[in-house]
């Protein structure tokens, strides 16, 4: 009943535990809360210290964990990195004010053989009563840490109604992404990107994907992206992505020379992976389409992920023409020091600041973003104009290119060619 490392309760003790509270709780009135906890990123911290310190660090954990909460309260290990927390009624306080308490004092320094560890935990409270499964109530437990995890971790989230549809929504995009090939499902449409102050304008797009279902249905970025990097199948998209838009630069130069730039989105798993920017300047090559007609776009939040295999790849990809731009510019976490280091050539600012730009205070950070910008030698993009009123001040302000709805929704290639890139001569 018990596990060997930590000496705690083990799973079978907790289902024990957690069916006895049930009854009492049928027969006094009483109520209690189940937390599920886990470390944030201990795979991480494991594969760096090493097995053996992980366990060391797991029981110091188990410690921390049992000298915060209540006597009252019993704290067991699952497995792995998780343990399951029950925690019995107390007067005058909220079983997620305790959750939060705990949260906080986990952050406290841990001191092992004279080194220190510094640790985040999450938690999903799940709150019992007299007519709970003791099954229910640890899935329950468990969507409220999956939000806690989503929410930026180091927290702790109760569980709600809202949390058990939005997991059978996952499933069921989940089911959807995994029952088609992306080569079959996924179709690129363009958004212009127009010239407002650019010192050298030319014809650019950015290209993003649909995801389209084998009954006719669309499914937008947003809902599936997360889906299919979920499911191991994001770098299967972005080779699609990339093979469509190669092949529609390959057709725009054979007709038009090269009149065209492409910018294509792509997650930190592309970047991850050693061979993806040697494959992609392969491909451009075998096609016979120079590098810098494409500009890949890598977000903010994926430079929280700066591993030493991303950063390669960034400069391989600039080492071979290829542009990059940093899109969602101030939503995320930019730090200078990336803006530095990497070979990045624009900004592109996020539709958020866009949006308030007639308001004094988002007006100042979008004049200071386009400033530093500059300063260093980048060019930036405005997203998501909708307004002739966002574009005059985007005008005064500086800002070099813009893209929105001002000019066009993001279109199938060939009516966005045909509207916002030069005409196709005629064959002579
Ligand atoms: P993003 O890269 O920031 O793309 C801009 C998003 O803003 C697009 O949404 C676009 O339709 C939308 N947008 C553009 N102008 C306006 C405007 O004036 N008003 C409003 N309200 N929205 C505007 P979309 O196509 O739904 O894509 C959402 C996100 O999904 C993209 O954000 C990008 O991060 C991601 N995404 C799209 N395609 C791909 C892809 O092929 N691979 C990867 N990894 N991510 C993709
Ligand atoms: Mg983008
Ligand atoms: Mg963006």
């Amino acid at each position: 009943m018990h596990d060997s490392l930590t000496g705690l309760p083990n799973r079978a003790h907790f289902r024990d535990a957690l069916n006895h509270a049930i009854e009492i709780c049928q027969r006094e009135g009483t109520e209690f809360a189940v937390a599920l906890l886990d470390i944030d990123h201990f795979k991480t911290i494991n594969d760096t210290l090493g097995h053996d310190k992980g366990d060391v660090l797991l029981c110091a954990l188990a410690n921390r964990i049992t000298a915060i909460l209540p006597q009252s309260a019993m704290v067991a290990r699952l497995g792995g990195d998780e343990f399951a927390l029950m925690l019995p009624q107390q007067m005058d306080v909220e079983p997620l004010d305790q959750a939060e308490q705990l949260i906080e004092g986990l952050r406290r320094l841990i001191v092992i053989d004279g080194d220190n560890f510094s640790i985040s935990c999450s938690l999903g409270l799940a709150l019992g009563s007299c007519d709970s499964e003791p099954g229910d109530l640890l899935k329950q437990a468990d969507l409220a840490l999956y939000r806690a995890k989503e929410e930026g971790r180091n927290c702790a989230r109760p569980f709600d109604k809202r949390l058990e549809s939005q997991a059978h929504q996952r499933l069921e995009i989940d089911r959807i992404v995994l029952g088609r090939s992306p080569m079959d499902a996924i179709e690129i449409v363009l958004q212009p990107q127009i010239a407002i102050c650019a010192a050298h304008p030319h014809c650019r797009f950015e290209v993003l994907s649909r995801w389209r279902t084998s009954d006719g249905g669309l499914i937008m970025p947003n809902d599936f992206i997360p889906a299919v990097e979920r499911n191991g199948l994001i770098r299967a998209v972005t080779a699609v992505v990339l093979h469509q838009s190669i092949r529609l630069l390959r057709e725009r130069l054979e007709n038009h020379g090269s009149d065209i730039r492409l910018g294509i989105n792509v997650s930190a798993a592309d970047l991850e992976e050693r061979s993806f920017a040697r494959r992609l300047l392969e491909d451009l090559h075998a096609a016979d389409v120079p590098p810098d007609l494409i500009e890949i776009e890598i977000t903010e939040s994926m430079l929280l992920r700066m591993t030493a295999s991303v950063k390669a790849s960034l400069n391989t990809l600039n080492r071979g023409g290829i542009q990059l731009s940093l899109d969602d510019f101030g939503t995320g976490f930019s730090s200078m020091v990336y803006l530095r280091e990497l070979p990045i050539s624009s900004l592109k600012i996020d539709r958020d600041f866009i949006r308030g730009i007639e308001t004094s205070r988002d007006r100042n950070l979008i004049a200071g973003m386009i400033a530093m910008a500059h300063s260093i030698g980048k060019e930036v993009i405005a997203e998501g104009i909708e307004t002739p009123q966002q574009l005059e001040l985007l005008k005064t302000l500086g800002c070099d290119w813009g893209q929105g709805y001002l000019w066009s929704r993001p279109i199938p290639p060939i009516p966005a060619l045909a509207q916002f890139a030069a005409p196709i001569p005629p064959l002579t």
